[in-house]
């Protein structure tokens, strides 16, 4: 049984004082839930002041991105040594904004996972198709070149350990979500991607996110779905009762 898994995603929002307090809203909001993972990703500056006010809390802390290389001179990036010396657990590698804004590849991508999990973090690697992709058909061959490419040569065990969040760009910050058997149709076919790659096992240990446009009034049907393990959440995840609102329709 797969336990689901909320993230939220503030991207390049807030301030230092709106996300101490958004960080300790959430984590006071959270107090009681048991049986789902939380976790905020705020922008790398606020990481240290984030984590302080989840201390103690249910609410685990994630990077939205990280460089490959261990240390030295790489003006302007962060290792995935100081992401864990801030206390993260998590890292959101490869978002779609990052690929297509920032142009990172599948190999830049499959650099920083094989580094995250090296150095003991958790990587939420993100996958999905465009529009057009979407409407010439090709979103199943889109997210199966994303995957051997971001997620080339990891074993079986580093696979196991991994999320994969599902986020057809089309739906992310848009307000236009996936039908829940629009998003079941491609997690489904990733889980078998892994079992063909790995094994039966390992494909069903893997926690997949769906993200795109998840809300409160959304979360129950997609989350209900066999093969959604959880969310990526982007502009719901930025008011603590949104966000709950998405985590406890995770409860079940
Ligand atoms: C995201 O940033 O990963 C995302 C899914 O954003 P939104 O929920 O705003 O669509």
């Amino acid at each position: 049984m797969r336990r689901p898994f909320i993230a939220g995603n503030w991207k390049m929002t807030q301030n230092r004082a709106s996300a101490v307090a958004l960080a300790s809203g959430v984590a006071k909001a959270t107090k009681s839930v048991e049986g789902v993972d939380v976790a905020v990703c705020p922008p790398s500056c606020y990481l240290d002041a984030v984590a302080a006010a989840v201390a103690g809390s249910n609410v685990g802390l994630g990077a939205q991105n990280m460089y490959h290389q261990g240390d030295g001179a790489y003006t302007g990036e962060i290792s995935a040594a100081m992401l864990l010396d801030l206390g993260c657990r998590y890292v959101i590698l490869g978002h779609s904004e990052r690929r297509h804004i920032l142009g990172e590849t599948d190999q830049d991508v499959n650099q920083k996972v094989m580094a995250a999990l090296a150095a003991g973090l958790v990587p939420i690697v993100c996958v999905g198709e465009t529009l057009p992709e979407r409407e010439a058909g090709k979103t199943l061959d889109v997210i199966r070149t994303q995957f051997n490419g971001s997620l080339a040569g990891l074993t079986g065990e580093q696979m196991a350990g991994i999320v994969i969040a599902y986020e057809p760009v089309w739906a992310i910050g848009t307000g236009k979500t996936a039908t829940p058997e629009q998003a079941e149709e491609v997690h489904a076919d990733l889980r078998g991607i892994m079992a063909g790659c790995y094994n039966r096992e390992i494909a069903e240990a893997v926690r997949i996110q769906y993200g795109g446009s998840v809300k409160p009034d959304n979360a129950a049907e997609l989350l209900s779905q066999p093969n959604i393990d959880g969310a990526l959440v982007g502009g719901a995840s930025l008011k603590v009762d949104s966000f709950l609102g998405i985590v406890t329709k995770a409860l079940g």
